[in-house]
């Protein structure tokens, strides 16, 4: 037996589909001979343990930052395995396009009028 939410506007519905009122608990449910499957709808959530449930997990939260590689905003991905920090004939040239070298010096610059 399958026990249902049916809202009181579609009982009538519902009963057309075979569903059977239990006036002990107050609900609606597919009887066991009838096909649960036009019920899907009503069907009372909650009463079975799911897998949600069971996670212990806010339903419907979903973190997003999970598993994400977290990096700057003048990140670069470089093929060459270099130092960054050195000068690189290969790299040089890609990070002065991506505007990593200017933000370098510009952070460079900062960091020395701090020091002195
Ligand atoms: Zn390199």
């Amino acid at each position: 037996m399958i026990m249902l939410k049916v809202p009181y506007a579609e009982k009538d519905e519902a009963k057309a589909l075979g569903a059977r009122w239990n006036k002990d608990s107050k609900l609606w449910y597919v009887p066991d001979n009838v096909d649960a499957a036009p019920f899907q709808r009503w069907v009372l959530k909650g009463l079975a343990p799911g897998p949600a449930k069971a996670s212990g997990a806010p339903a419907g939260r979903v973190d997003s930052y999970a598993g994400k590689q977290v990096v700057g905003a003048r990140y670069v991905a470089l093929e060459h395995g270099c130092n960054p920090f050195e000068a690189c004939p290969e790299c040089g040239p890609k990070l002065a396009a991506s505007g990593w070298s200017d933000a370098r010096a510009e952070v460079l610059r900062i960091v020395s009028g701090l020091t002195t």
